[in-house]
């Protein structure tokens, strides 16, 4: 079955785990699901290592042995669950030009902009118009191109690992504006790189694999909707989301590409 919100995937998942736990409680303390966790920007099946869970939550393990201490309670998994479904946009990516948050986030505003006439007079005339995140170009809201930060190709892990870090889910925090403030980006205004037109020089730096790579929370998390087979419905809700979505010029755009930093 394919979620369309985390949050219901989430209240499967807790559903699912709890209906385990009590069937199975006559011989066992504990139930356990396989371990799916980020490891330097791709999610792993570390099926050797499995996960315990109760009617709380996710557990942790300690020397192999399910500890009573919660990894991730249920609690905390549905608000997360939460949390991610208020940055998501849906199925169609250009829909984020028509969220209120995404428009003040990137500057989208009326301004005036040169036209020219038949006689070549050139005139100012009032048109909604948003900055290049790249090169900052002012480009009319008509001609504005729509990029994945993260490719949409072979993109998944990295999109999915992106929110999980703004959540709080990896072992190195955000270092971006968006990310840091993904519980609340009403308000944040975000400007230009302003780099020359289609320079993309900077994707040669390497990104620190610790962001990159889930922490006991995140991978419980992981785990719980890869226990019910929803991990690609994760991913498919984080590919569309306003941490993802850029608003880029025709040519940095074409120079972009599927172009992302390399993870050491
Ligand atoms: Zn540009």
């Amino acid at each position: 079955m394919a979620y369309n919100k985390v949050t219901t995937a989430i209240d499967a998942a807790i559903k699912s785990l709890k209906y385990i736990h009590t069937k199975n409680s006559m011989t066992q303390v504990f139930g356990w699901i396989d371990t799916w966790q980020g490891i330097s920007g791709k999610i792993h099946n570390t099926s050797s290592a499995s996960l315990p869970f109760d009617q709380n939550g996710i557990k942790i393990l300690v020397g192999g042995v399910a500890s009573h201490i919660n990894a991730l309670t249920y609690t905390d998994a549905k608000s997360l669950a939460k949390s991610i479904d208020a940055l998501a946009i849906g199925s169609d990516h250009l829909e984020v030009k028509n969220n209120v948050v995404w428009r003040s986030l990137y500057q989208m505003e009326d301004r005036d902009y040169p036209f020219m006439d038949i006689n070549g007079q050139i005139a100012d005339w009032l048109l909604s118009t948003i900055p290049c995140h790249n090169c900052g170009m002012v480009v009319p809201e008509s001609q504005i191109q729509i990029d994945h930060h993260m490719p949409q190709k072979d993109g998944e892990d990295l999109y999915t690992l992106k929110m999980a870090r703004a959540q709080g889910l990896t072992t190195a925090a955000p270092s971006g504006s968006k990310g840091q403030a993904a519980a609340n980006l009403a308000g944040l205004i975000i400007h230009p790189i302003a780099r020359n037109i289609g320079d993309y020089d900077h994707l040669a730096n390497a990104t620190a694999s610790a962001k990159w790579t889930t922490n006991d929370k995140g991978t419980a998390f992981l785990s719980m909707l890869a226990s019910i087979g929803a991990l690609g419905d994760l991913q498919r809700i984080c590919k569309n989301t306003l941490l993802n979505l850029v608003p880029l010029c025709g040519e940095c755009n074409r120079v972009k590409s599927d172009w992302v930093k390399p993870i050491i």
